[in-house]
């Protein structure tokens, strides 16, 4: 399989390259340059598999060319042997139309671990042997930073540091950062908020100096393999709940619309989703451009679903792409109005062929709050703010539509706004029981480039 950017100006790579690449050179994202889909018989056939045969069956034409079958097979095993439960992402049925897909059974309970174990051992796989050495830097608002650092923690060839806004991230979420002491993995607080760590970030990848020193590398969702290992769930829960014969709706708590883009992947891929609803919070940059058009964005309102406070999402990208006739040039004009004024609107095109599959709800703090506390009296389900924010979303909807809602955190990741709201405290699950014994260890470092360039060129390893 072959990928090329969005913006149409950027060397074409392999599944190899793209897994160690971030932003593609142009500024684009990577896709795939045909969608590989399967047939009604081949995803029939996927009905009696496990979550490993699966995520083998579906990720296998993505992968072909770099990793065989067998390969692959052992990676996705390595991977998901490491999650709490052995149906890996279990469906819970809340009603007679609503089910919670649960995608927090992980080491860190939030469902980027389904993606990022997977990722970590393909860094470690695809850099074994070589003198290469990759530097993997990024900003979290706190779950990708502590997924990210669990599935790096002590592998070959590869240092990692995460950038964290200093005082705004839970104890828990610090705690899961910064209890790591693995040598490679460096924490940095930022005396700044989440953008301006979003920021620094970027500058270093702009940075001809800074990238030619170090490979650089990115773990956050614009990262390819990272998408195309939460494809999975979408097709291992339809086809639970009766795909291809029975058509499915799925109901996606929504920041950078990385996690939304897996299941529109799933639906090119031939599996037959009847739609995808985008829930956002108070942030509601999606809501406006799905139902109005108006893509633009303003500043951050801190919520709490701080996963999802977000005013730029990048994935947006791959569906407009996808949506102007996989146009590069086209493409890249209209993002870089984008980037000048932060605002755009849709095409007509873009608009049309976004209303065929995914339908918004922007939900507040309120509905959200309701929504935690209706769950539990409905069906004793204790669900963390970003998930609420989902079955908020999916509640709304009219019609009748089998709708699964991505359970995206555990509880417990979120305990202080679940406990608000539904007067239960939810507890720590075993897998990270002493978690509030261990020792921390990060450094505190001033929000500008050079303080934070020089902090981690003192500690990576430069290219050979
Ligand atoms: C990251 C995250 C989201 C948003 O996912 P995107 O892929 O950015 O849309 C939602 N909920 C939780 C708990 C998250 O960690």
């Amino acid at each position: 399989m072959r990928y090329i950017s969005t913006r149409g100006n950027a060397p074409v790579l392999d599944f190899k390259d793209v897994t160690l690449a971030g932003l593609a050179a142009d500024g684009g994202l990577y896709v795939p340059e045909p969608w590989p889909s399967f047939s009604r018989d081949e995803i029939a056939a996927m009905a009696g598999l496990s979550y490993v045969e699966t995520a083998v069956r579906v990720m296998a034409p993505f992968t072909a060319g770099v990793l065989n079958e067998a390969d692959l097979s052992d990676l996705c095993t390595a991977a998901y042997g490491r999650f709490a439960h052995d149906a890996v992402t279990p469906l819970v049925q809340l009603d007679h139309r609503h089910w919670l897909l649960e995608l927090f059974h992980g080491p860190t309970l939030a469902f980027k671990d389904v993606a990022l174990q997977l990722v970590g051992l393909l860094f470690e796989r695809f850099l074994t042997g070589s003198t290469e050495h990759l530097t993997v830097i990024g900003a979290t608002s706190g779950d990708t930073g502590s997924a990210a650092i669990d599935a790096l923690a002590g592998r070959a060839g590869v240092d990692i540091f995460m950038l964290h806004p200093e005082g705004r991230v839970s104890d828990v979420q610090r705690r899961q950062m910064t209890t790591v002491l693995a040598p490679n993995v460096h924490n940095i607080a930022i005396r700044g908020d989440f953008d301006t760590a979003q920021a620094l970030v970027k500058a270093m990848f702009r940075d001809p100096a800074f990238s030619a020193r170090f490979r650089l590398s990115a773990v956050n969702s614009i990262n390819w393999a990272r998408l195309m290992a939460q494809v999975v769930y979408y097709l291992y829960a339809a086809i639970r709940l009766g795909a291809p014969d029975r058509r499915i709706a799925f109901s996606v708590p929504t920041g950078n619309f990385g996690d939304v883009f897996a299941g529109y992947v799933a639906a090119r891929m031939g599996l037959p989703v009847e739609r995808l609803i985008v829930a956002t919070n108070v942030n509601d940059i999606l809501h406006r451009a799905l139902s109005s058009g108006d893509y633009s964005s303003g500043t951050v309102t801190p919520t709490a679903t701080p996963s999802m406070d977000i005013q730029v999402s990048s994935n947006f990208e791959r569906l407009l792409f996808e949506l102007s006739g996989r146009d590069g040039g086209a493409l890249a004009a209209q993002m870089a109005g984008f980037e000048a004024t932060k605002a755009m609107r849709l095409t007509n095109a873009q608009r049309e062929g976004a209303a065929g599959l995914f339908t918004s709800a922007r939900i507040d703090e309120d509905a959200m709050a309701q929504a935690i506390g209706a769950a539990y009296r409905g069906s004793g389900q204790v669900i963390d703010p970003h998930t609420a924010i989902g079955l908020a979303a999916a509640r709304a909807d009219a019609g009748d539509t089998p709708i699964v809602t991505l359970a995206t955190a555990h509880p417990a990741k979120f305990r202080d706004a679940v406990e608000r709201a539904s007067g239960v405290r939810p507890a720590l699950p075993a897998r990270v029981g002493d978690l509030f014994e261990r020792e921390e260890r990060f450094d505190t470092v001033d929000a500008t480039f050079d303080a934070v360039s020089g902090y981690i060129a003192q500690r990576a390893h430069p290219r050979t």
